[in-house]
């Protein structure tokens, strides 16, 4: 008997669904305009609970959004998820971009073009270099419309340790000028040795991936991988082999860092952990582990070559929207939120996560901490002037950026000379160059 009414209960609602068109929907999302937003993204635990607390917020000043938030806890991961929901059609509303997927990502017609929903004025405020990442014009990146918004910005500003300059007697490098290559191995030279006298070195000046690290000399001495209108190959201009030179003779020439055995032993990273290098990079990301360090630190900027003038890269990963969303408005005004809420943004920057997205915050809640490093002003300079974009975040794929690196280690190691070697690889380069031009043409139709 009870068996019966239910199901003609049932029977009665599923008509007057029917009737009303609500077929399908869970009952819960009936009520009209509650919007379901979904985010994927990637993050450690202490990052997603702050952005747990920006969805919070936001659900609160927006009671008719209702954020689903999927992380990640692994970049890695994140990019099998994305690369799916690509093949498969199903997206998230909101979704992480690297500038270096820009071209292809647009091209391909998954991203939204945000102009139409991002005024000129709202952006402003926002690391101009970090926004140009995500301009794209339907040829070229860093100008025409807005595709995403930042998350981040990292500014890969160069450190040094203070307590070991300080005991060495060596004045601090100045915060504005910066060494000149022949200064720098100088110091260096003078701040690697054996400290306990036992006949082995037990301090070096640093120890630089030459993935991450290359490019501040390579820049700095007036040379680029890409000409200006990134269509050729540009590794066999003496200013670059001059840099590449200079970087393989840190370690061969002047033996200011671990040879090849030492470093076999314990990684350059953590030897400047230990305080056993005088230099070293650092972002922003580094610097919570930095602070807890037993030694004085502080950033300066990178050893300039020829030009006289510092230069490094500035990395970002962005907030883009679907352009499949069903609720472009809300996503876009999600995603501008995740990008530039200030209490959001604080928080992130005092757990030293990132420096702040906003101009405004940065120069004035940022700069004012009192917490280390006290020149904080060499990330603001990197992010807000002098920082660059990696090569191939202006060409449409990255394996001809990728083919330099394969057999970089035999010219490191002294096996190969740098004229050789930037003489064979130049064609190979220029060949996948080539690829991803034509690639591009048949893609996006330019
Ligand atoms: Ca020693």
């Amino acid at each position: 008997m009870l068996k019966t009414s239910k199901k003609v209960l049932g029977v009665a609602l599923a008509a007057s669904m029917l009737a009303t068109g609500l077929v399908g929907l869970p009952l819960n999302v009936q009520a009209k305009s509650t919007v379901e937003i979904t985010w994927l993204g990637s993050g450690q635990p202490q990052e997603k609970q702050a952005y747990e607390q920006v969805i919070k917020r936001f659900e609160k000043s927006h009671p008719n959004v209702k954020i689903k938030y999927v992380v990640m806890s692994a970049g890695e991961q994140y990019n099998i998820k994305i690369k799916a929901a690509m093949a498969s059609g199903n997206m998230p509303d909101i979704f992480y971009i690297n500038p270096e997927n820009v071209k292809s990502w647009v091209g391909s017609g998954k991203v939204l073009n945000l102009s139409k929903y991002v005024k000129k004025s709202d952006v402003n405020n926002i690391w101009k270099p970090a926004i140009s990442k995500y301009r794209f014009d339907g040829k070229n990146v860093g100008k025409g419309d807005l595709y995403a918004l930042p998350k981040d910005v990292g500014p890969f500003a160069f450190a040094y340790n203070k307590t070991m300059f300080k005991k060495a007697g060596i004045p601090l490098p100045d915060k504005d000028k910066p060494y000149t290559w022949k200064q720098w191995i100088d110091i260096s030279k003078k701040l690697t040795k054996d400290t306990n006298g036992d006949g082995k070195l037990d301090q070096w000046s640093t120890g630089l991936n030459v993935n991450w690290s290359l490019a501040p000399f390579v820049w700095s001495n007036g040379a680029d991988w890409l000409n200006a209108s990134k269509n050729k190959v540009t590794i066999t201009d003496p200013k670059f082999e001059e840099a590449l030179q200079f970087f393989v003779d840190m370690t061969n020439k002047y033996k200011i860092t671990p040879d090849a055995k030492t470093a076999a032993t314990m990684d350059t990273y953590q030897r400047w952990l230990k305080g056993q290098e005088a230099f070293f990079p650092a972002g922003p990301w580094d610097i919570s582990v930095f602070n807890k360090l037993p030694f004085d630190y502080d950033l300066m900027p990178w050893p300039a070559g020829s030009t006289g003038k510092t230069a490094t890269w500035l990395g970002s990963l962005g907030f883009a929207v679907s352009k499949t969303t069903q609720h472009a408005k809300e996503a876009v005004e999600f995603a501008m939120y995740l990008s530039t809420e200030k209490a959001g943004q604080k928080l992130v920057s005092d757990l030293n996560i990132q420096i702040p997205n906003i101009v405004d915050m940065a120069t004035t809640d940022y700069l004012k901490r009192k917490d280390k490093p006290d020149n904080k002003k060499e990330f603001i300079q990197i992010a807000q002037d002098y920082g660059r974009s990696w090569p191939y975040e202006y060409t449409y794929t990255r394996e001809w950026y990728d083919e330099f690196y394969v057999g970089i280690q035999a010219v490191l190691d002294g096996k190969v000379s740098v004229k050789q070697y930037c003489k064979t690889e130049q064609p190979k380069m220029q060949k996948l160059l080539d690829k991803s031009i034509e690639l591009e043409k048949q893609r996006l139709g330019k």
